[in-house]
């Protein structure tokens, strides 16, 4: 069994700072100790930090999955900034020690920020079988299955199993699987034809399944009503209160039992907080989220903070914040100046979300977003979509480059190299 010493860190006379997950929680935290009088050792199980939200545009060919990664000891450099690759397997808070693949490591303050998974909602099959989009690994594996489908779909005699081939069902209709589905019904009338002259496309299909009766359950009512219209008009066929039973290898099964046959199901439908919330041994919430109290706290152990996609902050009677990026910097700044302020002897501040809005693209300039509580939709929602994610990505390399591969998409009606990398 590993020990302390196989995950050696610079022996640290100074307070010790673990923080849990790279991602957009975690990071923020660690920038924001850079310089401070702490000895900072933050964990990822990848060494690169992922701008979660363009995976959709991944997993359709419209960029490289190194476009939207950036290595992480390049994003910290400080010198009481240090970087670890390891799985973090467990967190045990009385002993104040995390697990990981790479040995133990103790901690004098530990942040928890290692997001959140797919939640398959215990359906086997569906766990089993389709894709999520939760990583780059999953990105890739949708753009792979979607690509490979239409090769196979040219080798195939056979006219019902071609349908199949060249159907593609998004379960889940929130914000992620309206932009994939609009990336996808894209990725069709405009790429898929100069590929494959020989098929006959009129015959792909795009379903996006949602189970309650609008899309974008939770948001402006005007951004349902216009996403519906518009990927209705682009060809998507949304179908609101279709409830996913489970899905296999060839398709999806619908309560109370009709079967829709389909190569590539991808799962978008929900997430829950990351497996690491349940070792630490504190109450949780729905969606496994880790309870804690206002400041961001475990409760009873007031070095330790969780924040992001596995918090659910302000106790288990409040109402928990949205799985958002905005959220978790949010808490990660707040988590920063806490920490500093224990040191320093004066008591945490609570943590107060401040909601600028949301937006949600859906194809070539439409988007539809809520700015400031005021509604936008079309052209000019999608400038603030593109300029708020490319101000927003990590690294500078990556601005240009997406913003060219943007440009370059726009004009040409062309996408990435198309790859297909696993063919499963
Ligand atoms: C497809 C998709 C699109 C989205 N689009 C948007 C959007 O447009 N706008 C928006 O605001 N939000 C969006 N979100 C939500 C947003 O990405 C999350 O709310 C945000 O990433 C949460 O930040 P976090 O720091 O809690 O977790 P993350 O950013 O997910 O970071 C978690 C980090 O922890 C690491 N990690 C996990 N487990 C371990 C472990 N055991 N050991 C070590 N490291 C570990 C991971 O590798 C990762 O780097 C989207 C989410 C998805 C899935």
């Amino acid at each position: 069994m590993p020990t302390t010493t196989d995950l050696p860190t610079v022996a640290a006379k100074r307070p010790r700072v673990v923080i849990v997950g790279a991602g957009f929680g975690g990071l923020r935290v660690a920038r924001d100790l850079a310089g401070k009088p702490v000895h900072v050792t933050l964990l990822d199980q990848h060494n690169y930090h992922t701008f979660i939200p363009l995976l959709y545009q991944v997993a359709t060919a419209g960029l490289e999955p190194e476009e939207i990664a950036q290595p992480i000891r390049r994003i910290i450099r400080a010198r009481n900034l240090h970087f670890r690759l390891a799985r973090v397997t467990d967190a045990d808070l009385e002993r104040r020690l995390v697990s990981t693949d790479a040995g133990d490591l103790p901690y004098d303050y530990l942040v928890l920020a290692a997001g959140s998974v797919t939640n398959f909602f215990g359906l086997e099959g569906a766990a089993r079988t389709a894709a999520g989009l939760r990583d780059l690994d999953d990105a890739e594996q949708v753009r792979d299955r979607v690509l490979a489908a239409f090769e196979a779909t040219a080798l195939e005699a056979d006219a019902g199993r071609r349908g199949e081939l060249m159907t593609v069902v998004v379960v889940g209709g929130g914000p992620t699987g309206v932009e994939l589905a609009g990336a996808l019904a894209e990725l069709r009338r405009h790429v898929l034809p100069k590929d494959h002259p020989e098929l006959d496309l009129s015959r792909a299909r795009i379903l996006l399944l949602e189970a309650t009766d609008t899309l974008l359950p939770g948001m402006h009512e005007r951004m349902q009503r216009k996403s519906l219209e518009k990927l209705r008009q682009m060809g998507v066929e949304v179908r609101l209160g279709s409830v996913v039973a489970d899905a296999d290898e060839r398709g999806v099964t619908l309560r109370p039992g009709e079967r829709i046959e389909a190569a590539t199901v991808v799962w978008v439908a929900g997430l829950k907080a990351s497996p690491l919330a349940q070792t630490a041994g504190a109450g949780t919430s729905a969606g496994g989220r880790l309870v804690v109290s206002e400041t961001l706290q475990v409760p009873g152990h007031p070095q330790v903070y969780a924040i992001g996609d596995m918090a659910h902050a302000g106790g288990p009677k409040s109402r928990p914040h949205p799985m958002l990026a905005p959220v978790a910097i949010q808490q990660g700044e707040l988590v920063a100046g806490n920490i500093l302020r224990q040191l320093s002897g004066q008591k945490p501040r609570r943590f107060r979300y401040k909601d600028r809005g949301t937006m949600v693209t859906i194809g070539r300039a439409a988007a539809v977003a809520r700015v400031y509580g005021v509604p936008v939709s079309g052209f000019l929602a999608w400038l603030l979509w593109l300029t708020v994610h490319l101000v927003w990505l990590v690294g500078f390399r990556n601005r240009v480059l997406v913003l060219v591969n943007w440009a370059w998409n726009y004009f040409t009606y062309e996408r990435g190299v198309r790859l297909i990398r696993r063919r499963s």
